[in-house]
């Protein structure tokens, strides 16, 4: 993963230079400057949402857990009957090189295999070809204060969808289930809101996993309800536990939310966010809990140590 040669899908086209710090995106094989970039309207990821992605972040020009994203896209696709045209290891060059073409040693990279062009049905096995995106950029999902402060949100009216309908763990193309969520929190004029399933049990923000507090004991939603299995929240169960902290997957429901002596949220883009309030609500004392934090000061000294060199 550390190699850092271009394998044969990967190669320039020639005449571009491989140290140019403009903003350029991977696309098949090729870089394109980021107006270039661009997608058939008949490839399925568009029209259906037909694909899988992953977002990852880079700290210090190391990527933060490449393995496990690539990992989890490799599920992914494989739950959609989606073949990757390559290997991780090549996917893991792509990814270092579109961070190294973009001069970024700080950023967010957008991992996007969708299905492919295709005809105007849904059959999928009209899309000969899938396609393998890659954009690193940067991303601020919350304002930097509220890392202090803590996050006031709500509860969405939408319902994740159930994992007998589709399941939350493949990190498909089609988000708008989270963003009907989303759509709820900026109705309310909050920056998030939390997903419950059909049974009324708390299952995860729009775009991260969620986490309580109660009793010095973290408890998080159990994935098989209907949870993406989040990289960032696999690395705050390790934290904890090398803090000495029981983790718990348990289902919950509001009211252990409203009575929790702490909460946060994690996510890639996300990081670990306290959240104060929850409909209103007041939770714990109002500030990002002791708890919270030392875990957040554990995560960040992780996200310098834990990453593949770009
Ligand atoms: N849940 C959902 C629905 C997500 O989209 C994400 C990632 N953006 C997460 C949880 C958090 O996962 P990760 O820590 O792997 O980014």
């Amino acid at each position: 993963m550390t190699d850092t040669s271009l394998s044969a899908t990967t190669q320039p086209k020639p005449g571009v230079p491989t140290d140019v710090k403009s903003e350029v995106v991977y696309i098949d094989g090729e870089f394109f400057a980021k107006a270039d970039a661009k997608i058939s309207v008949f490839d399925h990821g568009f029209l259906y949402g037909d694909g899988v992605f992953e977002g990852i972040r880079l700290y210090g020009g190391n990527v933060f857990r490449l393995k496990e994203h690539l990992e989890r896209l490799w599920m992914s696709a494989q739950a959609i009957m989606l073949e990757i045209p390559m290997t991780p290891a090549e996917m893991a060059d792509i990814v270092c090189e579109t961070c190294r073409r973009n001069g970024l040693e700080d950023g967010y990279i957008r991992l996007v295999v969708s299905r492919g062009a295709g005809t105007l049905g849904l059959d999928p096995r009209k899309c000969l070809n899938p396609s393998v995106i890659c954009i690193a950029s940067t991303i601020q999902i919350y304002p930097k204060e509220l890392y202090d402060q803590g996050l006031a949100i709500i509860t969405a009216a939408t319902r994740r969808i159930a994992p007998d309908t589709f399941s939350a763990r493949v990190k498909s193309l089609n988000y708008l289930n989270n963003i009907m969520a989303k759509i709820n929190a900026n109705n309310a004029g909050v920056l998030e809101a939390l997903m419950l399933n059909s049974e009324g049990h708390v299952v995860e923000a729009s775009a991260d996993n969620v986490f309580l507090v109660k009793n010095g004991v973290l408890i998080t939603p159990p994935t098989f309800i209907g949870a993406l299995k989040g990289v960032t929240r696999d690395a705050v169960m390790e934290i904890a536990e090398g803090l000495g902290i029981e983790v718990r997957e348990e289902r919950f429901a509001l009211y252990e939310v409203y009575t929790a002596d702490e909460m946060f949220l994690t996510g890639t883009a996300a990081e670990v966010i306290s959240v104060t309030k929850v409909d209103g609500r007041v939770i714990g004392d109002g500030a990002p809990g002791r708890v919270t934090k030392r875990i957040l000061e554990k995560f960040r000294a992780m996200t310098t140590t834990d990453g593949v060199r770009i």
